[in-house]
C-alpha cells in the first residue's frame, strides 16, 4: 500500500498537505468516520480521495449536482485515476456500463447523485458492494438549516444499513454553524466521528467594500485592471444582470451572463464559456455559481449588496480556489438596502422573515465598518481570536484617517435616549438625523421632539454626514438596528458607559480609496504575494502557455483547470523548467500529467529560456 504522502506527489503532484488533511486522511486509514468542515478551496477532495486510493477497492462519493461531479471525474482522470459518476439523466446502457467497471474493479471513486439511492435497480446494485469508504460530499445538504437542503440525503444512513459491513463514512462541508453540524453527524448516523474545524479564512482572498458614485464606471475600470482574469459579477436581480451584461458588451468587454429568467440551453452555453475560459466575465444572479469547481476565478464583484454575510462569504469564496491571489469586492450603496428588503418581502415566508432582516442588518454593518473586514466576517462566523489587523482588506491597508467623533457620538446617543424617553418608542435614522438637524416638519411636532434637549444640536452637519456617523455607531455596536420591515435604532450596553465615560471615539474615515489590485502590480516589496509574483513573470509566456493549456483541455472536452491550475503555470513561467523532472517539482504536475503534457509543455518553455 502507498503511503498518503507518496500519493499526493505521485498521483496529484502536490510536496505537501495543506491544513487538516493529513488527519482526516489518517483517521479515516485508521477506520474512523469523519466530518471535516473547511471552507471553499481548503483542498477537501483530496482528503478522501486519497485514502481511497491508499485502500484500494472502490469508494462512493455522494456529491449533489451534476456539475460537480464532472469535474471531478474530469480532473481525477486527468491525474490518471480510474473515475465515474451516476446520475439519474444517463441512459441505461452507459450506467450498465458503468456497474460493470465497479464489479470488475476498475473504478476507484464512483461519484453518486443521492436520488440514485431511490431507484430500486441502484440500491440492488448497491447492497452488493465490497465499499470500504462511504463519503458524502457537501453534506450539509442533509440539514434544513443549510442553505441547499436536499430531502434524498436524509435517505443516505439507511442506504448505507444495505451493506453487508459498513464502510468508513466521511463527510465533507463548508458551511461551519453548529446545527448544520449537529445534523450531519446525527441525519448521516456518524458513529463516534473524529469532527475537524480548520479555520475559516481564506488568506488568498482580499476583501474590499466600495462605495462609488458611478458603480458601472467603477466595474469597468476594474475589469480593464484585470484584463482578461476570469471574473464572476453578482447583480442581486435579474433586469440589473442584464443591464450591466449589455453596458459591458457596448464596452468592448467579453461578457456571458446567467439567471433563471434564460433558457436552460444558454445558461449552459454561457456556463460552459465562462469554465473553459472562452469568456472572462461571467455576470450573474446567486442563482449562479453552486456546482462552479473554476479554480482560477481571480475575482467576484458584488454589483449589489448581498442579503447575508452568509451568501456574501460563499459567493466572494469563489474566487482564488487555487489558493493564487484573488479580489473580493463589494459595491455599496444606499438603495442596495431598499432592494434587498424587496427580495425578504417577496420570497421569505413570514417566519423566516425576521432572521433575514437581522441577517440583513449583518451585512449592512460589514458594509459601515471601518474595522478589519478579513475580522469582521470570521467573527460573524463564531471564530474567536482572530487578527484585529490583516493585510488583506480594504480597510487595513487602505489610506485612513481616524477621525475623532467622540463629541458627536455623544450627541447622536443621547439624542436617541431623548426621543425614547419622550414618546416611549424607538425610531429609525431618518427621523433622527431630522431632529438632530432641527427640522420642524409634522411628525417631530406631532411627537413633541423638537422640544427634547437634542433637538436643532447638530443643526450644522449635513444629512449625509450625519448618516455615515449614526451608520458607524451601528456598525460598531453602540446602537443596534432592530430587525423588521421599518428598523429603529435601539441604544446598545456599549452606549452608556461611552456616554458617561471618557473613552474617545474614533471613526476611520478614508480620505483615498483603496488602491486596486491592478496599480499594486507595480508596488515594488512585499514580494511573497502571488500578484508580485505573477508580475515578475512574462506575461507573454503566460498567455501562451494558457493558449496551449486551452488547446489540450478543448481537445478532450474538459475545463482548462483540470489540466493545469494557473499557479502551475505561474510557476512553470518562474521557474523556467528545462527537463521532464524539473517540470515535475512544480506543484500540481504529477507523474501522469508529465506523461500527457510535459513535452508540449517543455517545448514552448524552452523557447524562453534564457
Ligand atoms: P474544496 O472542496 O475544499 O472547496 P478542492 O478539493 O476542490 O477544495 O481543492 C481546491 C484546490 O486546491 C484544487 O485545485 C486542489 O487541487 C488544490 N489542492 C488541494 N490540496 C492541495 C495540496 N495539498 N497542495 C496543493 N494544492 C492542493
Ligand atoms: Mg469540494
Amino acid at each position: 500500500m502507498k503511503s498518503p504522502i507518496e500519493i499526493l506527489k505521485e498521483v496529484f503532484g502536490f510536496s505537501s498537505f495543506r491544513k487538516g488533511q493529513n488527519d482526516i486522511i489518517d483517521c479515516i486509514l485508521k477506520g474512523q468516520d469523519v466530518v471535516g468542515v473547511m471552507p471553499t478551496g481548503a483542498g477537501k477532495s483530496l482528503c478522501y480521495q486519497i485514502p481511497a486510493l491508499a485502500m484500494g477497492g472502490v469508494s462512493i462519493v455522494v456529491s449533489p449536482l451534476i456539475s460537480l461531479m464532472k469535474d471531478q471525474v474530469d480532473a481525477l482522470r486527468q491525474n490518471g485515476v480510474e473515475a465515474a459518476a451516476l446520475n439519474s439523466s444517463m441512459e441505461w446502457e452507459e450506467t450498465r456500463e458503468i456497474w460493470g467497471a465497479v464489479r470488475r474493479k476498475q473504478v476507484s471513486l464512483l461519484y453518486v447523485s443521492p436520488e440514485r439511492f431511490e431507484n430500486n435497480g441502484f440500491r440492488e446494485f448497491f447492497a452488493t458492494l465490497d465499499l470500504r469508504l462511504f463519503v458524502i460530499d457537501e453534506a450539509h445538504c442533509v440539514s434544513q438549516w443549510g442553505h441547499d437542503f436536499r430531502p434524498s440525503y436524509l435517505n443516505l444512513a439507511a442506504s448505507i444499513g444495505l451493506l453487508a459491513k459498513r464502510p468508513v463514512v466521511a463527510a465533507f462541508t463548508a458551511t461551519a454553524t453548529p446545527e448544520v453540524r449537529d445534523d450531519i453527524v446525527s441525519k448521516l448516523e456518524l458513529v463516534d466521528p473524529f469532527v475537524l474545524t480548520t479555520g475559516f479564512d481564506r488568506e488568498n482572498l482580499f476583501f474590499r467594500v466600495e462605495r462609488p458614485r458611478d458603480k458601472m464606471a467603477f466595474l469597468l475600470d476594474y475589469v480593464k485592471k484585470f484584463s482578461g482574469a476570469p471574473a464572476i459579477v453578482y447583480c442581486s436581480t435579474k433586469p440589473s444582470v442584464d443591464s450591466v451584461w449589455d453596458f459591458l458588451k457596448r464596452e468592448g468587454i467579453p461578457a456571458v451572463r446567467y439567471h433563471a429568467g434564460l433558457g436552460d440551453e444558454e445558461r449552459r452555453r454561457n456556463q460552459e464559456a465562462f469554465t473553459r475560459d472562452r469568456s472572462p466575465v461571467m455576470v450573474a444572479t446567486n442563482a449562479f455559481g453552486m456546482g462552479i469547481d473554476k479554480s482560477n476565478v481571480r475575482y467576484v464583484l458584488h454589483y449589489n449588496m448581498p442579503g447575508s454575510i452568509d451568501n456574501y462569504y460563499q459567493e466572494a469564496g469563489r474566487a482564488g480556489r487555487d489558493g493564487s491571489f484573488a479580489e473580493c469586492v463589494l459595491l455599496f450603496a444606499p438603495k442596495d438596502i431598499v432592494t434587498a428588503r424587496y427580495l425578504i418581502e417577496q420570497s421569505d415566508n413570514a417566519d423566516n422573515r425576521q432572521t433575514s432582516y437581522r441577517k440583513l442588518q449583518d451585512i449592512i454593518d460589514y458594509c459601515n465598518t471601518g474595522r478589519c473586514l478579513r475580522a469582521s466576517i470570521l467573527e460573524y462566523f463564531g471564530e474567536t481570536n482572530v487578527k484585529k489587523n490583516c493585510t488583506g482588506c480594504g480597510n487595513c491597508v487602505s489610506v485612513v484617517e481616524p477621525v475623532d467623533v467622540t463629541t458627536e457620538a455623544k450627541k447622536i446617543l443621547s439624542c436617541v435616549y431623548r426621543m425614547k424617553e419622550r414618546t416611549g418608542r424607538h425610531f429609525g435614522s431618518s427621523l433622527l438625523i431630522d431632529v438632530l438637524r432641527g427640522s420642524q416638519r409634522e411628525q417631530i411636532k406631532a411627537l413633541e421632539l423638537h422640544t427634547i434637549s437634542t433637538w436643532s444640536l447638530m443643526k450644522e452637519y449635513g444629512k449625509e454626514e450625519l448618516k455615515e456617523m449614526v451608520d458607524f455607531l451601528a456598525a460598531d455596536g453602540y446602537l443596534e438596528v432592530s430587525d423588521g420591515e421599518y428598523p429603529v435604532l435601539k441604544f446598545t450596553s456599549k452606549a452608556l458607559p461611552f456616554l458617561r465615560g471618557q473613552e474617545k471615539l474614533m471613526m476611520r474615515k478614508r480620505v483615498k480609496p483603496a488602491r486596486a489590485q491592478g496599480e499594486r502590480i507595480q508596488e515594488p516589496g512585499n514580494p511573497t504575494t502571488e500578484k508580485t509574483r505573477e508580475a515578475s513573470v512574462s506575461r507573454e509566456l503566460f498567455e501562451e502557455l494558457r493558449a496551449l493549456r486551452r488547446e489540450l483541455a478543448d481537445a478532450q472536452n474538459v475545463p482548462p483547470y483540470v489540466v493545469f491550475t494557473d499557479a502551475a503555470l505561474y510557476a512553470m513561467c518562474e521557474t523556467l523548467p528545462k527537463t521532464g523532472e524539473e517540470l515535475l517539482a512544480i506543484s500540481g504536475v504529477g507523474k501522469m500529467k508529465l506523461e500527457k503534457y510535459g513535452e508540449r509543455f517543455l517545448q514552448v518553455l524552452r523557447k524562453w529560456q534564457p
